[in-house]
C-alpha cells in the first residue's frame, strides 16, 4: 500500500525558515520568508486588529456557528468595496459576485475550479502567467487542470519590466486567454507596471479579448495606500474588461494564520452575476462547505466601522514606510557605504514586500552559506526581514557575496 508514492521535496520557503530557526549563528537574518515584521525582527499584530478582536470577544453573543456557504456577507461586501472602490459601478450595478475563501490562495483556486468549469476556452486551457511569478500559481492550476504558460515580465538587464515582451506576449496568446496579474506589489520580482504600462497592457488585452485574472494580496503594502494600489484592478473595471479579482487579507492586515480573503467575479449584468454566485457556492460547498469565522468577523469590523477603517489604513502606512525606508538605507548602504560594484537603484524602485536583488544564484547560495542570511536562490530578498540592526549586516553580506 502506497509503496509507489514518492518523496516530494520540501517545500522551498519553509525549508528555508526551518534551516533559518536551527542555525546558531548570532548575526542570522531571515529574509526568505513573506511576512512583515517589525524594526526588532518580530511578528507584528496590527493594534488595530488587537482592538477588533477585544471588540468580537467581549461580545456575549460571539459564538462558533458555521458561516454562509459564500462566507459573511459583511465582510464580503465591505472587501469587494476595498479593492473595486466605495462608488464603483460593478458593484452599484449588482455585477459582482463574491465569495469569502481561503485566504488569497483559496480565492486563487476557487477563480481557477470556476474557470476550468465555466470559461469557454479557445483552444488548450492555459493561463498566462508572469515570468517569475509567485511559485504556487504554477501548481494551483495545474492541480484542476489548466496548464501555464508563461509571458515575459521582468527584465534582468534593467530590474525592471519587460513592457515590450509582455505587450507582444498578449498580441500572440490567442484571443480570450486567461492573463493572470498581480495589480501590486509583484510577487517576486517587485517590479510593477506603472499606471501608464497598465494603460497600454489595458488596450492590447482589450483588442484580443483576453480576460484578466487579477491576484491582489498585498493591497496597501506597495504604496501605503489602499486606493492607489487597487488603481489597476480598477481602471480595469471602468474599461469594462472581462474579470475577476482575489483578495488576500494576510499581508495587509497582518492575518497570514486566519486565512481571510475572497473572490470577487465581474460580469456584464446583475443577473448573470447571480449564476455566477450560485455556481460559486456549488463549488465552494464541495470544497470547503464554509469559510473560517474569525478573521472574517475582524475584518468586517475593521472595514465597516469608520474609526476602525481609520486606524487599520494607519498601521498599513506603518509597515509599508517602515519597509521603503529599510530599501533606502539598503540602496545608500551598498552605494555611499560600501560603494559594491553594479547599480543598485532598482532597490527602491522595486515596490512592496520583496525585492529582486540581481544576485545570482551563486552569490545568493553564499549569502546563505557564509553570511547566514537566508533567502531564495532567485535573488529575492524580503523587505520586511530588514531593520536598523540587520540592515547594515546584510548589506555588507550582500557586498562580500558581489566581490566573491
Ligand atoms: N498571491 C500572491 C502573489 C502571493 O504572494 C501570496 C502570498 N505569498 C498569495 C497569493 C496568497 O497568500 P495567502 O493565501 O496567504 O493569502
Amino acid at each position: 500500500f502506497w509503496q509507489d508514492v514518492p518523496l516530494a521535496p520540501p517545500d522551498s520557503i519553509f525549508k528555508l525558515t526551518a534551516a533559518y530557526n536551527t542555525d546558531s549563528y548570532p548575526k542570522k537574518v531571515n529574509l526568505g520568508v513573506g511576512a512583515y515584521r517589525d524594526n526588532d525582527g518580530k511578528p507584528w499584530v496590527l493594534p488595530v486588529v488587537k482592538k477588533a478582536t477585544e471588540k468580537l470577544l467581549s461580545d456575549p453573543l460571539y459564538n462558533h456557528e458555521y458561516l454562509p456557504i459564500t462566507g459573511l456577507p459583511e465582510f464580503t461586501s465591505a472587501a469587494a468595496k476595498l479593492i473595486l472602490g466605495p462608488d464603483s459601478s460593478a458593484i452599484a450595478d449588482g455585477r459582482v459576485a463574491s465569495a469569502q475563501t481561503i485566504s488569497g490562495t483559496g480565492a486563487c483556486h476557487l477563480a481557477a475550479l470556476f474557470l476550468i468549469k465555466f470559461y469557454g476556452f479557445n483552444g488548450p486551457k492555459h493561463v498566462f502567467l508572469s515570468n517569475p511569478t509567485w511559485v504556487n500559481h504554477h501548481a494551483l492550476f495545474k492541480n484542476v487542470g489548466i496548464t501555464p504558460v508563461e509571458y515575459p515580465y521582468y527584465d534582468p538587464h534593467t530590474f525592471g519590466l519587460d513592457l515590450q515582451g509582455f505587450k507582444t506576449a498578449l498580441e500572440n496568446a490567442p484571443p480570450r486567454s486567461v492573463i493572470l496579474m498581480h495589480p501590486c506589489a509583484h510577487n517576486p520580482t517587485g517590479v510593477d507596471p506603472t499606471r501608464e504600462q497598465w494603460k497600454e497592457l489595458a488596450e492590447v488585452i482589450i483588442a484580443k479579448h483576453h480576460y484578466a485574472f487579477f491576484d491582489c494580496a498585498y493591497q496597501g503594502f506597495a504604496s501605503g495606500d489602499l486606493d492607489n494600489d487597487a488603481w489597476a484592478v480598477r481602471y480595469f473595471v471602468e474599461k469594462k474588461v472581462p474579470m475577476l479579482v482575489c483578495q488576500s487579507f494576510a499581508k495587509n492586515a497582518g492575518l497570514y494564520g486566519e486565512r481571510v480573503g475572497a473572490l470577487h467575479i465581474i460580469s456584464p449584468g446583475q443577473d448573470t452575476a447571480h449564476r455566477v454566485k450560485s455556481q460559486l457556492s456549488v463549488l465552494q460547498r464541495s470544497e470547503i462547505s464554509t469559510p473560517p469565522m474569525h478573521g472574517a468577523k475582524l475584518m468586517a469590523l475593521i472595514l465597516n466601522d469608520k474609526e476602525l477603517f481609520e486606524e487599520w489604513k494607519r498601521d498599513i502606512k506603518t509597515m509599508a514606510h517602515r519597509i521603503i525606508s529599510m530599501r533606502e538605507e539598503l540602496y545608500r548602504l551598498l552605494t555611499e557605504g560600501f560603494e559594491t560594484p553594479g547599480s543598485w537603484d532598482h532597490i527602491t524602485r522595486q515596490i512592496g514586500m520583496f525585492s529582486f536583488t540581481g544576485l545570482n544564484a551563486a552569490q545568493s547560495q553564499a549569502m546563505n552559506d557564509k553570511a547566514h542570511v537566508y533567502m531564495t536562490t532567485n535573488g529575492r530578498i524580503s523587505m520586511a526581514g530588514l531593520n536598523t540592526s540587520n540592515v547594515r549586516y546584510v548589506a555588507e553580506s550582500v557586498d562580500k557575496a558581489v566581490r566573491g
